[in-house]
């Protein structure tokens, strides 16, 4: 009798362990993002991004902000 081995393709060779999954996975997780606050007006900002409430950036004005976009 010949068995048509190629029938299953690429297989893990054994099996892996509850334990063994659940180290590898103790690395997959997710952290809370970077913030930090505007120097100028205290505003929630991403790091080293001018601030989107006031155009600040490194203590000086980088970028106009309308009036409107503040509201
Ligand atoms: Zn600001």
């Amino acid at each position: 009798m010949k068995l048509n081995i190629t029938l299953f393709g690429a297989l893990p060779f054994r099996r892996i362990s509850k334990t063994a999954k659940r180290l590898r996975r103790t690395h997959l997780k997710k952290d809370a993002p970077t913030i930090t606050t505007c120097s100028n007006c205290g505003a929630v900002l991403a790091p080293h991004r001018a601030c989107t409430k006031c155009g600040f950036y490194k203590g000086k004005e980088t970028i106009k902000v309308s009036k409107e976009e503040n509201k």
